[in-house]
């Protein structure tokens, strides 16, 4: 009988060992999870979970019954410490060992951390990342009044709108001239530029932190700003980013580039290795590797992994989503703008409703919806069947935009 260890509990090590039972895989699966926690998902942790408007229970994947029901073995608050691909096997940081012949690494990525020379271990210094950082930052809410959230990508913004609503007096800090700057064309971090400000929350962009201000019970007091500024806060979100965890993977000599390397099958530089999720660099169209931070591309490269170590090959090639919730808005992304040479805004229906279509001369790269469903699903089928759109009939508001998608 075969054995597979999947390493990490998140959404692909889960989406990865579900799916291999769908497929009829009957051998041992185990699954080590760092956390102390079933696989959960992310996503609401700083949207309603922060905001006290979701419950615990239903951040679960799946309840701890579906485990046992599967026969899936999971491995609670375990980290594997090494894997000896030569003898196909997991040493875990209790001791154990896990013998596999197939390997899953789902180890996801890992928050970038302001350095303890600029503060970054003061209490009431966070990151948005596991369940644990929430319900730590909950706890404190009720003494805490002014927050800094240093970072606009999109984790600072919902966690700047989360703390807003909460009724905290919230300032974000970017350092580029812009919010959303590394993953947005400029009509979308304007638009959400304005649903900010609209909201009180004060915006300091091409602002660069010096460091941050303890009082002399080690708690944040304020921020610092490189021009001598000083910002009271008693509460500081840090949402720098994210790096692929790959300790592991590099530790064991599997090749790393900007994340633990795959081909297009989702296996690694070494055969039994399979690849899924934040952690994974894969081979995207234009022959460049790229990384995607999703949870589509989560669930959809493990199940993607899981067909592939039971036999079926297929390619990963996704269309990749995405979608933001900030205060009343819901901004859903199709594609990848990277490469665009124009942005064309159409207008909405609704209120706060827009979307901004990138394009590389006619080819349609991606589509930022806000508050408007349909472009994002017309966008996305247009992307998908590789369909060309003129920008210009994509902006006229009287074309209704589902006769794009006719031949
Ligand atoms: C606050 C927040 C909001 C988000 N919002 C959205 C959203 O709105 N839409 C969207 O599409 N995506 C969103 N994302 C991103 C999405 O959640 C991630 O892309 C997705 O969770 C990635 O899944 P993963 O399984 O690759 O990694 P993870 O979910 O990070 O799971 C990896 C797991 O592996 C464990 N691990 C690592 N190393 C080891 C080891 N050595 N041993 C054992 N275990 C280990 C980690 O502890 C972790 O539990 C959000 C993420 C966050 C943090």
């Amino acid at each position: 009988m075969s054995r597979i260890a999947v390493v990490g509990g998140g959404q692909a090590g889960y989406s990865a060992s579900a799916k291999l039972r769908l497929l009829g895989f009957d051998g041992e699966i185990t699954l080590i999870c760092g956390e102390n926690e079933f696989p959960y998902q992310r996503p609401p942790l700083s949207k309603k979970y922060l905001l006290g408007d979701f419950e615990r229970e239903r951040l679960f994947l799946r309840p701890e019954s579906f485990y046992q029901e599967q026969d899936i073995r999971v491995q609670l608050n375990e980290r594997c410490q090494s894997i000896d691909l030569d003898h196909k096997n997991l040493t875990l940081a209790s001791g154990e060992e896990v013998p596999f012949d197939t390997l899953f690494l789902t180890t996801g990525s890992v928050p970038r951390r302001l350095p303890a020379s600029m503060g970054g271990d003061l209490k009431g210094v966070h990151t948005v990342r596991d369940l644990q950082d929430i319900d730590t930052i909950t706890h404190e809410l009720d003494r805490c009044e002014k927050a800094v959230v240093i970072g606009g990508g999109y984790i600072g913004l919902e966690a700047a709108a989360s703390l807003n609503i909460k009724g905290l007096h919230v300032t974000v800090i970017e350092m580029a001239p812009r919010i959303l700057m590394r993953v947005a064309a400029q009509e979308t971090s304007l638009h959400i530029r304005r649903l900010h400000l609209e909201h009180g929350t004060h915006l300091l962009e091409n602002t660069t932190i010096e460091g941050l201000i303890g009082d002399d019970q080690g708690r944040v007091q304020a921020a610092k700003l490189a021009d001598g500024q000083r910002i009271e806060a008693d509460l500081v979100i840090v949402g720098i980013g994210i790096e692929p965890e790959t300790t592991l993977a590099s530790q064991a000599g599997l090749e790393i580039d900007n994340g633990i390397k795959v081909d297009r099958h989702c296996r690694a530089s070494h055969k039994d290795v399979f690849v899924a999720g934040d952690g994974a660099s894969f081979p995207w169209h234009n022959g460049m590797l790229i990384r995607l931070e999703s949870v589509q591309n989560a669930i959809d490269q493990a199940e993607c992994a899981a067909t592939n170590a039971v036999g079926q090959w297929q390619e990963y090639n996704p269309t990749p989503w995405f979608w933001s919730d900030q205060y009343d808005a819901r901004l859903q992304i199709a594609g990848i703008g990277s490469g665009h040479d124009k942005v064309v805004t159409r207008e909405g229906r609704g209120p706060n409703a827009a979307s901004y279509w990138y394009f590389q001369g006619d080819k349609l790269l991606a589509v930022d919806a806000v508050n408007d469903a349909r472009s994002y699903m017309v966008g996305k089928k247009l992307l998908e069947s590789g369909t060309e759109v003129d920008p210009s009939a994509v902006m006229d508001t009287s074309t209704d935009l589902k006769s794009l998608l006719l031949p």
